[in-house]
């Protein structure tokens, strides 16, 4: 790991050898609640669950599955993105025949009131590599 007094990093390594990786207290996360998941072919996530008020974002990243969000089954592979709302009951599964890597975020549903345009702040600092 490294860090100074701006930033934190660690390394998770493969993701296809991980199960799973909570980096809150990792990283020090302020502002949201991040876990790098790996589900091995046939296996589903442990919990079928809802939130009380932070939405979630899945991004997956290699293999394919499927995700039951009340009732619906939506096909996932590498490249999918899913936002869920809190209330949104959810499970992930990967495929019979394929492993599941994906990182899911955690966020105060409706707590972003910028972003982007509105934050960012350019710099005259010129990176030496
Ligand atoms: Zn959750």
């Amino acid at each position: 790991m490294e860090e100074s007094k701006s930033f934190r990093a660690t390394e998770l390594g493969p993701l296809d050898r991980l199960e799973r990786i909570m980096l809150k207290d990792t990283l020090a996360l302020t502002g949201a609640e991040i876990s790098a998941n790996h589900l091995p072919a046939g296996q589903a996530t442990p919990h079928v669950h809802s939130h009380k008020r932070n939405e979630e974002i899945y991004l997956f990243t290699g293999g394919k599955g499927r995700f039951w969000l009340d009732g619906t089954v939506l096909d996932v592979k590498e490249g999918s993105a899913v936002r869920v709302s809190p209330a949104g009951v959810r499970c992930v599964k990967a495929d019979d025949h394929e492993a599941l890597s994906y990182f899911c975020i955690q966020v105060d549903a409706g707590s972003l009131v910028q972003a982007t345009r509105q934050d960012g702040v350019l710099s005259d600092v010129k990176p030496q590599w």
